[in-house]
């Protein structure tokens, strides 16, 4: 991938809080990075997605800041009798812009197949969403030599619906389900691998899809953050145990605009 067109993506670093936080602690944590990213919004967007009761909590404080917010799923209706579930036009209406789907705990404690998360990301489209798309194979499927066959899967379920307009508004991110929470992250060169084969796929869709974003993520911590983002085809990071304090949170953006001005 050549420089210019590395340039040309948006880099993004995104926090997925999962559930954690309660409305002090959140209270802090959202003004600290509100404050911190200030100096950053020049090069690179900065997103938390917070449990859906604090959505409100999260407008309130980053309302004017350099901060985006979003949920963390959301239902493929628009409403209805579907208890427990929540419209993307919910969210849009506490003023989120970031939807994640298909989170991997989502895939497995949720059993959502590969097309109901392609739904779900044309849903948050129609809202006004942008959809963070998770992707990403298991210790057992990397072990077999799967990787690609999985991932490529995953990513296929999304082209196959979404039309290439549709598409080009997306954000993936690739998180292997072995390196989430567990404080192993894919090296820099095992994720940039990756990363590299995903844009292929979507380039092969069709070329203008080569700039899609794509995150890392998994165990990305202010340590290591650099040596992903320094990669060709990587455009940032879904972050979550060290999204939830902001000296770690705002170190991981640090690293992002240095890696987007090293470009
Ligand atoms: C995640 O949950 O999306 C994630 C990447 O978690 P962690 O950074 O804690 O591995």
């Amino acid at each position: 991938m050549s420089e210019k067109r590395s340039e040309q993506r948006v880099k993004w670093v995104v926090g997925n809080w999962k559930m954690h936080g309660r409305l002090a602690e959140n209270a802090a944590l959202l003004q600290a990075v509100a404050d911190g990213a200030a100096a950053m919004a020049d090069t690179i967007r900065i997103g938390v997605c917070v449990p859906t009761p604090y959505l409100a909590q999260a407008q309130a404080v980053l309302s004017g800041k350099p901060v985006a917010w979003g949920v963390q799923d959301i239902s493929t209706y628009t409403h209805g009798a579907y208890t427990g579930e929540v419209a993307a036009e919910m969210a849009c209406e506490f003023g989120a812009t970031l939807a994640i789907v298909g989170h991997s705990e989502r895939r497995a404690y949720h059993a959502e197949s590969s097309e109901l998360v392609a739904a779900k990301a044309r849903r948050a489209l129609e809202a006004g969403l942008t959809p963070i798309v998770c992707i990403g194979e298991t210790l057992d499927e990397r072990e077999a030599g799967t990787t690609e066959a999985v991932v490529g899967a995953q990513l296929d379920a999304v082209l196959n619906l979404l039309s290439v307009e549709e598409a080009a508004r997306i954000v993936i991110a690739y998180e292997p389900v072995w390196a989430i929470g567990t404080g192993r992250s894919a090296t820099a060169e095992q994720a940039q691998a990756v990363h590299a084969f995903l844009r292929a796929r979507l380039a092969q869709k069709d070329s203008s899809l080569a700039r899609v974003p794509l995150l890392y993520g998994g165990s990305v911590k202010a340590d290591n953050a650099l040596a992903l983002f320094g990669q060709a085809d990587i455009d940032g990071g879904l972050i979550g145990g060290a999204s939830l304090k902001s000296q770690d949170f705002l170190a991981i953006c640090a690293a992002q605009k240095a890696a987007s001005q090293a470009r």
